[in-house]
């Protein structure tokens, strides 16, 4: 017997999976069957439904593994206890798919969707970006986003009747929201937890990250207004843990109300604009918001995070060293396209020589481009 097809305009979802996502998601949470499909006709699954394939095939992929060896803030050379890039995905997906199941969304889409969110991620994060963005600016530059779009759809090659990883169109439009944020209507529940949960990852462990790596001290952290009331609050608790006790403490205690905030605030935004289907998600606006209470403080610790982790002296010399090889490597590589590999070689003629050679940059790992570099264009 055949499974039948899932195209454009319709997946195939198993009855197991169907009344799952009846049974248990709220009337707003974006359900498989309304799903409008996959752009190449695949035949549907037994028993997996369609976001959970498309989990899968992101957990499955090259460039997922490769987040391992790509830096979020620090790189690997100062150590071993900071997160990577592929840590931070997996921090963010748990913090959404917590939120994700409290709100009874559906939990698989949530979850594929901060899989995908930081996959477009080059090496030498943000530094990275922002010299590929330099060096392609006369092709149309390039965003971590976009690039993620770009993998998913172009440069992963799984399957052998297209390119790409052939992802529901819910999830590429979760992405695309990423790229243009104004699009006129709000997205999926799914997609605003997702963003939600990176920032609460990110504020959250890139202190720890600082703090364990000394580049922070605890009492200029204290100063910062979201941290000192963390630290009240676990106070209540524990009135006499210091050291590193007290800042795992706080850290747990910065998620949790973070994540308890989010929560409270948005089955309140959902009952004040009367939302009851995927319909009126996308017709309200932004129902995945902290509250003032939250959003304030959290503003003034990322303004701190910037001024003194992401500009901290330390940091921005790598991001200094990484940005001047990558662009040596973008420029080596033009002149000399014979050092590209057979694959991407190939792709010249349809994307161009820049394009090219920007998609092979962005799939390095940190330690990959380096060694290239040393290798191939002069070292140090
Ligand atoms: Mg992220």
């Amino acid at each position: 017997m055949s499974e039948p097809l899932e195209s454009a305009g319709q997946c195939a979802v198993p009855a197991l999976v169907a009344e799952r996502e009846q049974a248990l998601l709220a009337p707003y949470a974006m359900r498989s069957v309304e799903s409008a499909g996959r752009e190449h006709a695949e035949a549907g699954h037994r028993y997996r439904g369609p976001y959970q394939r498309d989990r899968d095939r992101v957990i499955h992929s090259t460039a997922h593994r490769r987040l391992a060896a790509k830096m979020q803030v620090f790189t690997g050379e100062l150590g071993d206890y900071h997160r990577t890039r592929l840590t931070h995905t997996l921090e963010v997906a748990s913090v959404s798919r917590t939120l994700g199941r409290a709100l009874r969304l559906n939990e698989d889409l949530v979850e594929v969707l901060a899989l995908t969110h930081d996959l477009g991620h080059p090496p030498f994060g943000h530094a990275g970006e922002d010299v590929l963005d330099e060096c392609l600016a006369g092709v149309g530059g390039f965003s971590h986003n976009r690039q993620a779009l770009r993998i998913v759809q172009l440069l992963e090659h799984r399957y052998p009747d297209f390119p790409g990883l052939n992802l529901t169109a819910e999830v590429l439009a979760g992405q695309t929201w990423r790229i243009e944020h104004d699009a006129g209507a709000s997205p999926l529940l799914e997609v605003q937890v997702v963003e939600a949960a990176d920032s609460v990852a990110y504020n959250t462990h890139d202190a720890d990250d600082a703090l364990e790596l000394g580049l922070l001290e605890l009492g200029e952290l204290a100063q910062v207004p979201l941290w000192r009331e963390a630290v009240a609050r676990v106070r209540r608790q524990y009135t006499a843990i210091e050291g590193k006790e007290l800042i795992r403490a706080v850290l747990h205690e910065l998620i949790d109300w973070q994540v308890r905030d989010l929560f409270d605030q948005t089955l309140a935004r959902i009952a004040r604009h009367q939302v009851g289907s995927t319909r009126d998600v996308r017709a309200a606006p932004l129902l995945v918001l902290p509250s003032e209470e939250v959003a304030g403080p959290k503003r003034e610790l990322e303004k701190f995070l910037h001024a003194r982790v992401y500009r901290h002296e330390q940091v921005v010399a790598i991001r200094q060293r990484a940005q001047s090889q990558l662009g040596e490597m973008f420029h080596g590589y033009c002149r000399r396209p014979n050092l590209l590999p057979p694959g991407f070689r190939a792709r010249v003629a349809d994307f161009g020589l820049e394009r090219t050679v920007g998609d092979y940059l962005a799939g390095m790992t940190d330690r990959y481009a380096q060694q290239q570099h040393e290798q191939l264009f002069g070292g140090k």
